[in-house]
């Protein structure tokens, strides 16, 4: 059964109840938890999160995927505990946000400059930014359905609606579909000369890019001057450890990240081609192209020393490849699980995530993704909950540096358990 205790003895409904008294819809942001399942965290440890009531989840939303290394990892709790202790926000240049900016330098392929931030959001508003004024251009072309970020310039076209957006900016934006190859280059060859920038997340939540796709973005971005942007806050550091660029192999001019670098603190990044990234120097010469960029966080130190602390992890000899290796374990296992069930289902993702479609189909078309089965998910998205995996089904699987095998197979046999209870 999903919920044995009655839901209003149990000290997570308590504090449910208190966070409807002070925030809206009871929420931190949009995610919401299914109600049946709905549970307020006390703490986390490597794969694992516990509930105030103490019950324990292997957990697959990581902290929406910065948790990449696992909870309270012993070499980030020991670099947050040695920064804490020197101090956690200067404004100036310290050298440990020096060190994080040159390990971002050193690991992402089109880094020649990096800008440090606190929210992906800030850094993909940064990216449409820096486009603008080293073009002299106005327009951004995103694809139908990309997430980047909840501001103004990128919730238009997202899908994903919200009153309150200047009507007038959905004039600064074009949309294409991702994956259609000739109508993208189309609509940028007829829009070249208004174009400052094309966004686009390598992997589009869970669809890959069809052969060529990136390859075509880039040679009509090049031809016509426009910036190529990657959002790598998803992708980066999870689907290689070059992101989407070193896994297909294609350079952006500027690329966005987050979630991952992080290591849980609030730290993102804009990244790319030295002479893009010099707008944003107050100390350049030409200052009509000067971009103004600010943020009292940016370069936190906190959160950098979480952030080298993540990588060194990360980049340890071995640990990609061991993490890609417990990744393709959930994967294989999931598409077992549900060929066993008779459900109608693909298994995608590349890395550290993996996406569950209950939808046939080509997996390069969107649309495929948009048809996964809604009411289906929702259900196993409880059912898993229930049985102590927390996942977010309509989402991603991601997975850390501290899920092992057994984690894995708990998570298969409960998975199974859940798509025979789901469609029963
Ligand atoms: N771009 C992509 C692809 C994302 O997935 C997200 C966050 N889910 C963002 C941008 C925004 O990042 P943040 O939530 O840190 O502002």
């Amino acid at each position: 059964a999903l919920t044995e205790t009655t839901p209003s003895t149990t000290a997570s409904w308590e504090l449910i109840s208190r966070a409807h008294r002070v925030m809206p819809g009871g929420l931190l942001g949009s995610y919401a938890m299914p109600s049946a399942v709905e549970t307020v965290i006390s703490h986390g440890d490597g794969s694992r999160i516990f509930d105030v009531d103490g019950k324990s989840y292997i957990d697959y939303i990581l902290g929406s995927g910065p948790m990449i290394v696992g909870h309270c990892h012993p070499r980030v709790v020991a670099a947050l505990a040695k920064q804490a202790s020197r101090g956690t926000q200067f404004y100036t240049l310290s050298d440990t946000a020096i060190e994080f900016a040159e390990r971002l330098v050193d690991s992402i392929p089109c880094a020649e400059h990096v800008k440090l931030t606190s929210s992906g959001a800030e850094s993909t508003f940064y990216a449409m930014r820096v486009s603008r004024a080293a073009t002299g251009r106005d327009k951004i072309l995103k694809f139908k359905g990309a997430y980047h970020g909840h501001h103004d310039y990128a919730m238009t076209g997202s899908g994903m609606s919200t009153a309150g957006t200047p009507s007038a900016i959905d004039q600064t934006l074009l949309t294409a579909t991702y994956n259609d190859i000739e109508g993208t280059v189309a609509t940028i060859e007829a829009n070249a000369s208004e174009l400052a920038a094309v966004i686009v997340e390598p992997i589009q939540r869970s669809t890959p890019p069809r052969p060529g796709f990136l390859e075509a973005l880039r040679e009509v971005t090049t031809r016509h001057g426009i910036v190529l942007i990657f959002d790598e806050m998803v992708t980066g550091f999870r689907v290689h450890l070059e992101g989407g660029q070193g896994l297909y192999g294609i350079t952006p001019d500027l690329a966005t990240y987050g979630k991952a670098i992080g290591g849980g603190l609030a730290l993102a990044a804009l990244a790319g081609r030295a002479d893009l990234m010099d707008h944003l120097s107050p100390r350049r010469q030409d200052k009509s192209g000067y971009v103004y960029m600010s943020g009292t966080l940016n370069g936190n130190p906190l959160a950098a020393a979480a952030g080298i602390a993540t990588l060194d992890v990360l980049q340890e000899p071995g640990a990609f490849t061991r993490l890609e290796d417990i990744s393709q374990r959930l994967r294989t296992g999931l598409e077992r699980v549900l060929g066993d069930a008779g459900v109608t289902a693909q298994v995608l993702g590349q890395g550290a995530m993996a996406a569950v479609l209950l939808a046939e189909g080509d997996p390069h078309d969107p649309l495929t993704a948009a048809a996964s089965d809604p009411a289906l998910r929702a259900k196993l998205d409880a059912e898993m909950i229930g049985r102590g995996i927390l996942v977010n089904l309509p989402a991603k699987f991601y997975v850390s540096t501290a899920h092992n095998e057994n984690d894995i197979d708990e998570t298969l046999t409960a998975f199974a358990e859940s798509i025979a209870s789901a469609t029963k």
